[in-house]
């Protein structure tokens, strides 16, 4: 376990090694999630299936495509990120019914809707694997 979460509740730890292959997979190009295989729920790594419990999870890849589920417009952060400024934030639906929240790109506040269609786009970021969300 990470030093910085030692006191947090069991809930919110998130066990490196559960949360890894996530990142190698972006790395790859390549959008991840996992699936419980004993009731068959995806869900964002963490250490147990949210439903039933089950410690372990297979590792299953997302097609990337959905459709914008919620859309804000960030007009203040912190300063690392001011050069950003402003940037949308959309928490997209994807097809395997996952939400998903990241900044989106090459499109205007404006012009999006609740409802249209979106996908993920693989890039770096600050010199990390990322991702955002463009235009379907
Ligand atoms: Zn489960």
């Amino acid at each position: 376990m990470n030093e910085h979460l030692a006191g947090l509740p069991y809930s919110l730890v998130y066990p490196e090694s559960k949360v890894k292959p996530f990142w190698d997979n972006l790395a790859q190009n390549k959008f991840t999630t996992t699936k419980c295989p004993k009731c068959g729920l995806l869900w964002p790594p963490k250490a147990n299936c949210p439903n039933c419990g089950e410690e372990t999870s297979e590792w299953i890849e997302l097609k990337g495509t959905g459709e914008i589920y919620a859309k804000t417009q960030v007009g203040a952060s912190p300063p690392a990120f001011k050069a950003m400024l402003p940037f949308i934030l959309v928490v997209g639906k994807l097809d395997e019914g996952i939400l998903v929240a990241a900044r989106m790109e090459k499109a205007n506040f404006e012009d999006l809707k609740i409802g249209t269609p979106i996908k993920i786009e693989i890039k770096k970021s600050f010199g990390l694997d990322s991702y955002i969300f463009v235009p379907a």
